[in-house]
């Protein structure tokens, strides 16, 4: 009985014992944590510290960058101050209006620029100059003016999408790097998978051209007239196509609209398909009515004879890009690219290019003109055609 109280007595000793080093585990531990607590709080004070020697510091430059921009405050105060009274405003836009001087989108943005600082940009005027500016360059392809007009209308406190490669030239920091321009293209990085990285219709607008024709159509009563007229030749290589600028004067008419044309260029292939099928290139007639509605003739170009009208623009090819071409006493007359049949397919489409803006009205004229293999390869661009978009629920008809 004995030896076993004494085994007893060892085991509960030793159980005690145990128990007294779990204990003094958990005391040590418990204030090791309270240690490093202490540790990391003293660390975060730090920290904090060292942001708020941070914050003081770009308070300062802040100051700096804000003193530096008080002259650039009182030059616009001057500014404004002489345009005051809208006398220098009334005088270019009588010049403008007179017609001796044609109305550009960059012409148009300057009235826009003038009104805004002789009048005000809460004069709803202002607001509209710059509207027709920025639908002007948007047709016209000018990111410079598109940029100045979408800036100076959310200036206006107008609401208006931006495109992204204009937002850093009205709020630029200078501590941030320039953005890289994107120069878009029809291949790879540049190419229209990636337009809608840039500009945004381009890759969620729902009514974009262009489109693979094909039936059921509806019938379309309209009917197409063109009044094209004979003028002086003016080309332009863009970089991107060639095109031929219209002197005002030449027109056509659909739906009891008068357009004017402004200029026509070339895709290579046609960048419509009929039902699945490229024509070896299109040309585009692109024309404006003065309510601002867009809409373009597109005549398709098959492989055929030798086209007399191409000859001569292929013979008059500007030697620069993006530079207006003017060769001497070469006249021209558009219409002679055009079939004598004006059938068409009719939708409603966007502009093919950056910035893919919709609302613009197609007419893809049924009979193709014709063009030889040797023109189609003498062409600068071997591929300058973006792929068929969604019809998106359109309906296409025929007239
Ligand atoms: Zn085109």
């Amino acid at each position: 009985m004995k030896k076993y109280l004494r085994i007893i007595l060892e085991v509960l000793l030793g159980l005690l014992f145990v128990a007294a080093s779990v204990l003094a585990y958990v005391n040590w531990s418990g204030k090791r944590h309270a240690i490093v607590e202490v540790g990391s709080v003293s660390q975060e004070m730090e920290e904090l510290d060292k942001d708020l020697k941070d914050a003081e510091e770009e308070v300062k430059q802040l100051k700096g960058e804000l003193e530096g921009l008080q002259p650039r405050v009182f030059q616009l105060d001057a500014v404004k101050a002489a345009l005051s009274g809208g006398q220098v405003l009334q005088d270019m836009e009588a010049l403008y209006k007179g017609g001796k001087i044609e109305m550009t989108a960059e012409r148009q943005a300057g009235i826009g620029a003038l009104r805004m600082l002789a009048i005000g940009a809460e004069d709803p005027n202002t607001v509209a100059a710059f509207t027709k500016a920025l639908e002007m360059a948007q047709w016209k392809n000018r990111l410079d003016t598109v940029c100045a007009a979408q800036n100076a209308l959310a200036a206006a406190g107008q609401k208006v999408e931006v495109l992204s490669e204009c937002r850093n030239i009205s709020t630029a920091k200078p501590k941030e790097a320039p953005k890289h321009d994107f120069h878009w293209g029809y291949e790879g990085k540049e190419g229209p998978e990636h337009w809608g990285e840039h500009f945004p219709v381009c890759g969620n607008g729902k009514k974009q051209s262009p489109l693979n024709i094909v039936a059921p159509f509806e019938k379309s009563k309209a009917k197409l007239a063109v009044n094209y007229k004979m003028g002086p030749l003016k080309m332009l290589n863009n970089g991107h196509t060639i095109q031929v600028n219209i002197p005002p004067g030449s027109t056509m008419s659909v739906n009891g609209m008068t357009y004017d044309l402004l200029q026509f260029h070339f895709h290579r292939p046609s960048e419509e398909q009929i039902n699945g099928d490229y024509s070896a290139m299109v040309a585009h007639f692109v024309h404006k009515s003065k309510e601002g509605q867009l809409a373009v003739i597109g005549v398709l170009l098959q492989y055929g004879k030798e086209n007399p009208a191409i000859k001569t623009l292929w013979a008059n090819l500007p030697p620069k890009e993006n530079e207006e071409y003017a060769p001497d006493k070469i006249a021209f007359d558009p219409s002679t690219l055009l079939p004598k049949e004006l059938g068409f397919y009719h939708y409603e489409g966007s502009l093919t290019t950056p910035p893919c803006t919709e609302g613009v009205d197609f007419y893809i004229l049924k009979t193709p003109s014709q063009v030889s293999k040797e023109q189609v390869g003498q062409f600068p661009y071997k591929m300058n055609a973006r792929p068929v978009q969604q019809l998106n629920g359109r309906k296409i008809s025929e007239g």
